[in-house]
């Protein structure tokens, strides 16, 4: 019986491993298959993220291309954030789908397999890994088996968002979840160190207690996986979706916009702007396409302008296919306070919290995330190729035995 296990711990850039603050995890890709340039998508933000290891596909493909995205809706391009419960079923009313690719979820259904996630990051994060409803996905805001049936009482995730959280949710995850061997993959998806960072300095003790605490989950998680290999050959895929850098200021670029002339087309829905903490994704309407391009370049010059990316540049970095999206901005480094700190695309609503952790765009420390495979039977080494979560779903699927037509990912190991 072969079967998944698949840890991952947001936010963990893997610049923090190996620094004796993780020991058990550095074990881990020690003894495991790793590869050496393991690549967050773009957005690096963990919504898309998600999408991206729950399809095989960059955002491109399965569609969903940001934290917060902009709709079409009635005319107007309007904002909305993916993180909220409801936002599966908006995008569907808007457009007709959840994801554009089948998931992993969706593939193992098809051939009489479960798949069983438990997340304790947003919501939206935790619904795109099985949008449609094929397995089980157990989450704070709402915890649902197969056709969407809602799971009531001590079947439902009732946990805290936080520490805590994190900890009763693995706990339950050991001894509900990895010994049944009726479930083909189990997915654990632990919100930290992802969570306290973003209220927290990089490097601080509340980041370095959350990198041990979380150190500690993956230990017990293993230990329990080690007990279920006696009556299932298992394989383990430990990882992180991206890692943070540190914000110096933050930059409204939908204000910076409508100072330059475009207040009305932002107010008539005609530009839009989508925060994704480092980066921001900039729509349009065809009839304003021209006025906002012209911009670009006087925006290229500003100080919180890293890098403005065309549309081609879009496409290249595996976001492409929304007419809509007109360009992105990266955001530079701060001069202000540490170097490397970087500016924030500021959306208005969440105050900016200046001296911690953000994610989002395609800085050196945000985009490099790290993954290990470990099998019995899968000896410890280093693939140099460049990596990304797009590899993770057909490595998986190719060791269950099953199919992984379609994905835009390959796998990370051979058939068995
Ligand atoms: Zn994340």
């Amino acid at each position: 019986m072969k079967r998944v296990i698949l840890v991952v711990c947001d936010g963990l850039g893997r610049d923090w491993l190996g620094k004796g603050h993780t020991p058990f995890i550095d074990g881990c890709l020690r003894t495991g298959l790793r590869p050496a340039d393991h690549r967050a998508v773009f957005p690096s933000v963990t919504r898309v993220s998600a999408a991206s290891i729950a399809t095989g596909c960059f955002p491109g493909s399965h569609g969903l291309y940001g934290n917060q995205v902009a709709l079409m809706e009635q005319g107007r391009l309007v904002v909305s954030d993916v993180g909220l419960p409801g936002f599966v079923a908006h995008l569907r009313a808007v457009t007709g789908h959840a994801l554009r690719r089948r998931t992993m979820a969706d593939r193992l259904a098809a051939a009489g397999l479960r798949q069983v996630a438990y997340s304790n990051v947003s919501a939206g994060a935790a619904y795109f890994l099985d949008p449609e409803h094929s397995g089980w996905v157990l989450h704070r805001s709402g915890s649902y088996g197969p056709g969407g049936v809602a799971l009531q009482g001590a079947e439902h995730l009732a946990i805290s968002h936080d520490l805590d959280g994190d900890c009763a949710m693995t706990e339950r995850f050991c001894t509900q979840v990895v010994p049944d061997n009726d479930i083909a993959v189990g997915i654990l998806w632990l919100a930290n160190p992802d969570l306290t960072l973003h209220h927290a300095a990089l490097g601080g003790p509340e980041h370095l207690e959350a990198l041990r605490v979380v150190d500690s989950l993956v230990e017990k998680t293993l230990g329990a996986v080690e007990q279920a290999r006696e009556r299932a050959d298992i394989l383990v895929g430990l990882c992180s979706d991206h890692g943070h850098e540190t914000i110096g200021d933050a930059i409204h670029v939908g204000r910076w916009l409508a100072s330059k002339g475009l207040a009305t087309q932002i107010e008539q829905g005609r530009i839009a702007v989508a925060s994704q903490g480092t980066a921001g994704l900039i729509y349009s309407t065809p009839d304003a396409r021209a006025a906002l391009l012209e911009r670009l370049d006087e925006m290229a010059l500003e100080p919180w302008a890293g890098r403005i990316l065309d549309v081609e540049t879009l496409r290249a970095l595996g976001l492409g296919g929304d007419d809509a999206l007109a360009a992105a901005v990266d955001t530079a480094p701060n001069a202000r306070g540490m170097p490397g700190n970087r500016w924030l695309v500021a959306d208005g609503e969440k105050a900016p919290e200046i001296g911690c952790g953000h994610h989002g765009g395609i800085g050196p420390d945000e985009t490099r995330p790290f993954l290990a495979l470990m099998h019995p039977r899968v000896t410890a080494a280093v693939i140099e190729d460049s990596t990304s979560l797009p590899d993770i779903a057909p490595t998986l699927l190719r060791f269950l035995g099953q199919p992984c037509d379609g994905m835009e990912g390959r796998s990370l190991i051979g058939g068995e």
